[in-house]
């Protein structure tokens, strides 16, 4: 043997050593190499004895130094099999599968999504169903049942976007009145529903404007329904919603579809009527429009829904803007923040 193969001998053992898996095959390891009988350095004990004197003392350098260094990594490499079985060994330890985890990132709902969840709630309360309808209509259910025929001057302030190509004759609602139809026309009164949704006009973005958002609407219908039915609901509805204090008045408006009809004020929840900014100091915030349902809109259904009588039936619809509530009672200064997207923005209502 020569200082050569006791050399290729040690570094053989260091990769072995180093591949070992576990304390088992480190000890096998060990005998392979250091084993008293047989074992590959020890024989190089014998060969140091047999080598002539002249080569003896680099042999005895090229052995001992092989023997420390496979003895060094075989201590070092069974300190590290140790540790990481010590490492499992407290992972079973610790299994505790009621140990609080570290948090989990939870989303929330989105301000608008939760003020109709609320009004929902109301709602159902007072026995309203809510009904999802079709974005995309046709000039039909939104304007024309509804009592807006095609020159009529209230369609301005509902200019919306208008589908092109094989679509051509459908646009995006403008308002959530066809879901109201919809339900007339889908089989007879009575109906309690609340119809909430995102709707669409062709308004600039600025502050107060976004060419989307959502309203809630109403719609009862039923035998003998009254004005003052139509005011206890709204009453109702606006104290569950901001606090058994408010108050509600009742202004003479317009709209298409209702006759009469008008415009809702409640008491301002914010600063109890005594005047602040967000009710411009006059005590009142305008907040829903409303009105008894206009008999043309029963003739529409009864055109198309037979044994619709207009003559027995009567009722009342309401509506109201989400983001203009929502915008008022988190002190919002612009609709565009709702729709940015922007985190920094919305988890302040987590
Ligand atoms: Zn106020």
């Amino acid at each position: 043997m020569t200082e050569g193969d006791l050399q290729a001998l040690g570094e053989q053992a260091l990769e072995e050593i180093a591949g070992a898996v576990d304390q088992d095959q480190l000890e096998r390891v060990r005998l392979k190499y250091l084993g008293r009988h047989g074992g590959l350095i020890s024989l190089g004990a014998q060969a140091l004895a047999q080598a002539a004197p002249e080569q003896r003392a680099g042999l005895g350098r090229a052995f001992n130094a092989a023997k420390e260094a496979t003895e060094a990594a075989l201590a070092r490499r069974l300190g590290e099999l140790r540790a990481s079985r010590r490492g499992i060994d407290q992972a079973e330890e610790w299994l505790d599968l009621t140990y609080p985890t570290s948090p989990l990132p939870r989303g929330h709902q989105h301000p608008v999504a939760r003020l109709i969840r609320e009004i929902e709630d109301i709602g159902r309360a007072l026995g309203y169903e809510s009904v999802r309808g079709p974005e995309v209509e046709d000039d039909q259910y939104n304007f024309e049942l509804l009592n807006l025929p095609p020159d009529h001057p209230a369609r301005d302030t509902h200019d919306t976007f208008y589908l092109a190509g094989p679509a051509q004759g459908w646009l995006l609602r403008t308002h959530t009145s066809p879901v109201q139809l919809r339900t007339m026309m889908a089989g007879p009164p009575p109906y309690r529903i609340l119809a909430p949704g995102r709707v669409y006009r062709r308004d600039n973005p600025d502050p107060t404007h976004n060419p989307m958002f959502h309203q809630v609407e109403g719609l009862c219908v039923d035998t003998n329904i009254t004005f003052g039915d139509l005011k206890g609901t709204l009453d109702f509805a606006m104290k569950a919603f901001f606090g058994s204090s408010v108050k509600t008045r009742f202004f003479p408006s317009f709209f298409p579809f209702t006759e009469p009809s008008a415009d809702v004020q409640i008491s301002c929840p914010f600063c109890g009527g005594s005047g602040c900014r967000k009710c411009k100091y006059s005590g009142w915030i305008e907040l829903l429009g409303c009105g008894m349902v206009d008999p043309a809109v029963f003739g529409f259904v009864q055109g198309k829904q037979p044994g619709y009588d207009p003559k027995k039936i009567s009722g009342f619809a309401f509506g109201m803007g989400i983001d203009r509530i929502a915008m008022m009672k988190y002190g919002i200064g612009d609709i565009g923040l709702l729709y940015s997207g922007d985190l920094r923005f919305l988890e302040q209502f987590a």
